[in-house]
């Protein structure tokens, strides 16, 4: 068990509900969330479990995306299954996943008619506005490993689509234009049963190899994985939500300004510096990563 702090003084009720957490992998070795997550996280977390700080306020949209997967159920009267777990054996290891919704049915809400629709694995997730803008190769992951699951227990699919609601949505902002609105559909490829099976028995033999290795020989994240990013010179104005353009340096930003926005004053350069985000402010594991540990230091040296 980590350890669960509270440095934001959170209201005791919510710290509670965290801590009653009801999830659960059931008796398997892993589940499909953890099957696409680097073994190097994986393995950390399972060898220094007593050790790992994870403060309530990180957990905060997890319950919150709880309680409204709980109310989505709502919205469907045709017998679809939801918040089912189903499992398999994969290379001797016991592999489970949950899926927000199976559905081949549902009702019309302008006409009340029921309509039967390709069978359909959907996924709800609760994110920010910014994350519309990016490529989730973890979301089309994810849900094909969960159509293997479903599709060797019998059951067919045709589509995946994550629900997105954005949590942090602003009215404001979607009558500026060039803004989601509060919900939306993302299709996700889908792809052949072949595919599916030969990514699963990949990902199964890339986490049990990981688990003979001492922490130093645990594969090195990538730098897709540690969510690295190059720094970049940003070209806003004040009364625009988004950057107008995103340049790799300085120069090519000035020029920018200069060139195709004829100098106007208004328009300026911000710098965004580069890094690995994830390894920097959301993996529980960095204390214990040799990787992070050493990356950090050779790029605090290139900086000095
Ligand atoms: S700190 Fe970075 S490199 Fe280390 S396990 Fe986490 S994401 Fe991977």
């Amino acid at each position: 068990m980590s350890i669960l702090t509270n440095k934001q003084n959170l209201p005791q009720q919510i710290v509670s509900a965290i801590m009653r957490d009801p999830y659960s992998r059931g008796e398997a070795h892993i589940s499909v969330t953890q099957l696409i997550q680097p073994p190097r996280i994986i393995q950390l977390r399972k060898r220094y479990d007593d050790k790992i700080e994870e403060d309530a306020s990180d957990r905060i949209w997890s319950l919150l995306g709880q309680t409204c997967h709980k109310i989505l159920e709502r919205s469907d009267d045709t017998g679809a299954m939801h918040e089912e777990r189903i499992g398999i054996e994969v290379n001797g290891w016991w592999i489970s996943g949950q899926s927000d919704c199976y559905i081949t049915e549902q009702k019309n809400y302008l006409t009340g008619e029921y309509e039967t629709i390709k069978p359909t694995i959907r996924d709800y997730k609760f994110i920010k506005t910014m994350a519309a803008d990016f490529a989730h190769p973890d979301w089309e992951q994810q849900l094909n490993i969960l159509a293997y699951l479903w599709r060797e227990q019998g059951f067919p699919v045709d589509s995946l689509e994550i629900v997105a609601i954005f949590r942090d949505w602003s009215k404001a902002y979607f009558e500026r234009g060039n803004y989601p609105p509060p919900a939306k559909v993302f299709k996700q490829k889908l792809w052949t049963h072949e595919a599916q099976e030969a990514f699963v028995m990949q990902r199964v033999l890339l986490h049990q190899k990981a688990e003979e290795m001492d922490d130093k020989w645990l594969p090195h994240c990538t730098p897709e994985e540690q969510w690295r990013k190059a720094p970049t010179w940003a070209i806003r104005h004040p009364k625009r939500v988004k950057a107008v353009r995103v340049l790799k340096t300085l120069t090519e930003a000035e020029a920018y300004i200069k060139n195709e926005l004829n100098g106007d004053k208004h328009y300026y350069a911000e710098h965004r510096p580069g890094g690995a985000t994830r390894c920097e402010s959301f993996c529980d594991v960095a204390p214990f990563c040799s990787q992070y540990q050493y990356e950090k230091e050779a790029d605090a040296k290139q900086a000095a």
